[in-house]
């Protein structure tokens, strides 16, 4: 049911992928989108493209990213809600990075009942600090992004997760939809279990 208390949402499976920077978030959404069709909407690739292609919006949010920081919420909420309006016909989204704050999650909520739609689930990655560091770093080799060099930016972001993101997970465990998969592991064992919690929810 929607706030309004209307049945009538339109059956799009819309996934909330979450979980810190490191947890393959990315790499797992690529497989979620050949399987099952949806766009993906991620707000770090989408900030990246801004910036290499030096939008008003690049400008703006480059400097947080550099430095680990979140993009300020109206610029990342609008560029999510034209990314929405953009793709009329998709058979749903999956979520990537975003919602990064309660604010944001909110935000979806009236952004998607606005459409009929809600989100289906949140699949949440779990990975210890220990190993997100340990891939963080080999990552940094290959990334040539600027927030992956710097151990200490490194840790900016990891301490922004546990306080600002972490509590976006209790926010859809009180709607029920959290589903927690164990993020360690092979590719294809991680996405084994994603898919188990997936597979139920398709119409
Ligand atoms: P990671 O998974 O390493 O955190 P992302 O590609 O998801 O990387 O995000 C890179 C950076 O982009 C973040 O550190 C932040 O500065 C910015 N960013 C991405 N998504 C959001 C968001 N939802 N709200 C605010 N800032 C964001």
């Amino acid at each position: 049911m929607n706030s309004s208390g209307s049945t009538d949402q339109r059956p799009l499976l819309n996934i909330a992928l979450f979980g810190p920077p490191g947890a393959g978030k990315g790499t797992q959404s690529e497989k979620i989108i050949q399987r099952y069709g949806l766009v993906h909407l991620s707000t770090g690739d989408l900030f990246r493209k801004h910036i290499k292609e030096q939008t008003a919006l690049g400008l703006k949010a480059q400097s947080y990213i550099n430095q680990g920081a979140l993009v300020p919420d109206e610029i990342t909420i609008g560029m999510v809600d034209e990314k929405i309006n953009d793709s009329p016909e998709a058979k749903g989204f999956i979520f990537d990075g975003f919602p990064r704050n309660v604010n944001q999650a909110k935000a979806l909520d009236r952004l998607l009942n606005a459409k009929n739609c809600a989100i289906s689930t949140m699949i949440s990655l779990e990975v210890p600090e220990d190993e997100l560091k340990t891939r963080l770093k080999q990552r940094a080799k290959i990334s040539g992004r600027v927030d992956d060099q710097d151990p200490k930016k490194i840790q900016t972001r990891l301490d922004i997760y546990a306080e600002e993101t972490l509590p976006v997970a209790a926010y859809y465990y009180q709607q029920e939809k959290l589903m927690k998969v164990n993020g360690v592991g092979s590719i294809d064992e991680i996405f084994r279990e994603i898919c188990t919690a997936l597979d139920p929810l398709q119409s």
